[in-house]
Order: structure tokens, then C-alpha cells, then sequence
């Protein structure tokens, strides 16, 4: 099992160190995550690295993986939704840099980088936007077919009112 990672990292100390970490995160202490999730019970598993990028800015990059417990449209129950991602953020870069690399940058404060906050931003643009079970059964209410994904055809009400009456 892996260790828990901490919060807050000292970027430049890293970055001359070229420290590379792995560890776990928990989602429970991931607060604006675990708003659009299910339930908060998943650990996250990562690894990343600090170091000095092509730019001459710093750079956090790594890998995460989870399987978050997203809450299924359909039947509205918990279903696992595993997510693997890679990231390489520059940390502190100015506008021109941003602009001819392509990549996004984190702001330290006072020298300190969040990874959680990293963590949970990258994970938040990862999240699918619709969560369902692959089987179309979770829900048998559910007025949509899975197998072309067009509304069904809607009774007519008054046949449904006929229906009633004749099962007394
Ligand atoms: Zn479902």
C-alpha cells in the first residue's frame, strides 16, 4: 500500500532536487470533488515529478489514478468510474511562456504548491460529463432504450388509464 501523500510542496527545493513522489491521495479530503461524486470513499494513486522545463520554468508532471464513485443518471446508485490521467503543468510560468508552450500553468503562493488542489482540478476536467451504467437494466423506469438511444415511444395515456381499470 502506498504512503499518503502530503499537501503542500516548496517548488524550487523540489525542482533543484528533481524530486520525483508517489503516493496516495484520499478523495474524502478532496472536498470540491467529492460534491459531484457519489460518495467519497476512493483513494487516488499518483505519481509526479518537479523539475526544470524546456521554458527555464518549473514543472509538475505525473500520473493519476482512481476509480471514483460517480452517481449513475439512471438509477441514481453509485457506480465505479476508474479515470487515468497524465498532466505536466509549468508552475509560475509569465503569459509568454504560456502562450508558446501550450501548457497550463499553477500559481504557488509564497513558494508552496498545492497537489491537492492540482489533483482535484485535474480530476474535475477528467469526469464524464453523463454517468450511466453500461447496462441499460439499472433502471427499468427508465423511458429511454439503449439500444438506439431514442425515446421511446410514448403510450397513450388513456390507454394506460384503460389498463388500470381492468386489472380490478
Ligand atoms: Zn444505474
Amino acid at each position: 500500500m502506498l504512503d499518503k501523500l502530503k499537501q503542500c510542496y516548496q517548488v524550487l527545493k523540489e525542482v533543484s532536487r528533481n524530486s520525483h513522489f508517489e503516493g496516495q491521495i484520499d478523495v474524502a479530503d478532496l472536498s470540491r470533488l467529492g460534491e459531484l461524486l457519489a460518495n467519497s470513499e476512493s483513494t487516488i494513486e499518483m505519481q509526479f515529478e518537479f523539475r526544470v522545463s524546456d521554458y527555464d520554468v518549473p514543472m509538475l508532471s505525473g500520473e493519476i489514478q482512481t476509480s471514483l464513485q460517480m452517481e449513475c443518471q439512471r438509477c441514481l446508485q453509485a457506480m465505479e468510474t476508474p479515470l487515468q490521467l497524465i498532466f505536466k503543468l509549468l508552475v509560475d510560468a509569465p503569459d509568454d511562456v504560456i502562450r508558446e508552450s501550450s501548457l497550463d500553468t499553477v500559481y504557488s503562493e509564497d513558494g508552496l504548491i498545492d497537489l491537492f488542489e492540482v489533483v482535484e482540478d485535474e480530476l474535475i476536467l477528467a469526469l464524464p460529463l453523463v454517468s450511466m451504467h453500461e447496462n441499460g437494466s439499472c433502471n427499468k423506469h427508465w423511458q429511454v432504450s439503449d439500444n438506439d438511444r431514442e425515446p421511446v415511444a410514448r403510450e397513450n395515456p388513456f390507454s394506460v388509464l384503460k389498463d388500470l381499470k381492468t386489472t380490478h
